[in-house]
């Protein structure tokens, strides 16, 4: 899934459990995005034909941090925030949205979960067909971005904030 598809799930999401979640917005974009940064490294040894079949996120462009190693030390680092921050739904909502990416991601796209103890390849629990993922890809994408910019959520917490 792409980083946009991960926040628009992730802010819908976080509206039906936590409510009116727009003035967090920037947040959930970080909590939900952040860790597919561990991809850019690989995009400088693609060349940009090559580009299309790195979209498809193997499981090699994915560090540590995005397999069940780093999902156990963000937990950590929440849990550890929950007893400092003042904000306590601002790091419950960090917990669901990384939860909910390693989740999206592993049911839709290749994964080493135990990387890197054990380099074992699952594929995708859900979308297993390359061609129905890219459709599912973009489909959502402009299916829930659509919604977004129809019902003005986004802007109306951009203004918000400034
Ligand atoms: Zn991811």
């Amino acid at each position: 899934m792409n980083f946009l598809l991960h926040f628009l799930i992730n802010y819908s999401a976080c509206t039906l459990v936590f409510g009116d979640v727009s003035s967090m917005w920037l947040y959930i974009l970080l909590f939900s995005s952040a860790i597919d940064l561990d991809h850019i490294p690989h995009m400088r040894r693609k060349k940009p034909k090559k580009l299309i079949e790195w979209m498809e996120y193997t499981a090699d462009v994915r560090s540590r941090f995005h397999e069940i190693y780093g999902l156990v030390l963000f937990m950590l680092i929440f849990v550890v925030a929950y007893f400092f921050v003042e904000n306590k739904l601002l790091v419950l909502v960090g917990i669901f949205c990384f939860a909910l990416h390693f989740i999206v991601d592993i049911l839709t796209g290749d994964t080493r979960p135990f990387y890197p103890y054990s380099k074992k390849e699952i594929g995708p629990l859900l979308v297993k067909n390359k061609r129905v993922k890219m459709m599912l890809d973009v489909g959502l994408t402009v299916f829930i971005g659509g919604y977004f910019i129809f019902k003005m959520h986004l802007i109306r917490g951009l203004l918000g904030l400034i």
